[in-house]
């Protein structure tokens, strides 16, 4: 399925039912607002954020001046593609590079969410930028994790720093950008381990490997197929240990949006990058003018 096709066929019907009417009432808007929100809530859209989102909309819509030329179902368009625009935190969230010294960027999230593959694809994306980058192989619980971050590594041309599975995480970070440093890299990228579940080891190995690399950036990893699970996900994490944004990965997938719709305005944090694909250079800044554009198709 494509991706928000759902979303944008259920707002489509809510534009349908506007045909013919001169101008917004509270009465004409009922319905099509009715619909607006039974679309959010199938595309797994977090409840809390349906009720704000289709509020105000629906301030906006009844307070409307009538633009002269433009139809009332074209302005509550407008008017929903400025609130989704701003649900999804308004302007794109740069990464942010530290302003002397290498910047490091630690990557968090749960196994299987394409935490590994995102290293990758991040150090292909810094590359472009004309950064130099390494990236720290951090998951010490699972060597085939190791393996791969290294052909991944090789893939993209950036050196990988591994010390096997019998060293403490946040000693093989604190190596590695020592490391990085000597070597005069630009950015280090540390892959850390993930579980299938937020469990307390999990975050006191993070707050450690945090506190001994002290990271410019620290993301992370949702899989955008976790629905509004994700803005759930980014808030624990954000309270445990500190982030400063998320990836989104496997947009490509058949995720309804309620992910990309729901976690800034759930956690507070923006979503920076995301990533639609297993090539290494499908990754690329989140931005909510475009994402909002796709929706309303
Ligand atoms: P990790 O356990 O979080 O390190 O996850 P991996 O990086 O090993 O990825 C898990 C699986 O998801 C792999 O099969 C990847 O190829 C796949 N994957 C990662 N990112 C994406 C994405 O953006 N789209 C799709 N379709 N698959 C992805």
């Amino acid at each position: 399925a494509e991706m928000f096709g759902q979303l944008t066929s259920g707002f489509e019907t809510a534009w349908n039912k506007l045909r013919g009417v001169d101008v917004l009432t509270k009465e004409n808007i009922a319905e099509p607002m009715r619909d607006i929100r039974r679309a959010l809530l199938e595309a797994d859209v977090s409840l809390p954020v349906v009720r704000r989102f289709v509020q105000s909309v629906t301030d906006r819509a009844i307070g409307a001046d009538l633009i002269r030329g433009v139809r009332p179902d074209q302005q509550l368009v407008k008017i929903v593609h400025d609130e989704l625009v701003q649900l999804m935190g308004g302007e794109v969230s740069d990464l942010v590079f530290a302003k002397s010294g290498p910047t490091v960027i630690l990557l968090a999230g749960l196994q299987g969410v394409g935490k590994t593959t995102v290293c990758a694809k991040l150090a292909f994306y810094l590359k472009k930028l004309g950064k130099s980058c390494m990236l720290v192989a951090c998951d010490v619980y699972r060597p085939a994790a190791i393996d791969q971050l290294k052909i991944l590594g090789e893939q993209v041309g950036v050196p990988v720093h591994s010390e096997g599975t019998d060293v403490k995480p946040s000693q093989i970070a604190r190596n590695g950008v020592e490391e990085a440093k000597k070597k005069n890299i630009d950015v280090i990228v540390i892959d850390t381990a993930g579980r299938l579940q937020i469990d307390k080891a999990m975050m006191d190995e993070l707050k450690e490997v945090k506190q001994v690399v002290n990271p410019t950036e620290v993301l992370l990893v949702v899989d955008a197929m976790t629905g509004q699970e994700a803005a759930a996900l980014v808030t624990t994490f954000n309270i445990e240990i500190g982030i400063t944004g998320a990836i989104l990965t496997k947009l490509d997938g058949d995720s309804r949006g309620g992910a990309a719709l729901s976690v800034k305005e759930v956690s507070g944090k923006p979503i920076k990058l995301v990533g639609r694909g297993e090539r290494m250079d499908d990754l690329e800044l989140f931005y909510p003018e475009r994402m909002a554009g796709r929706i309303l198709g």
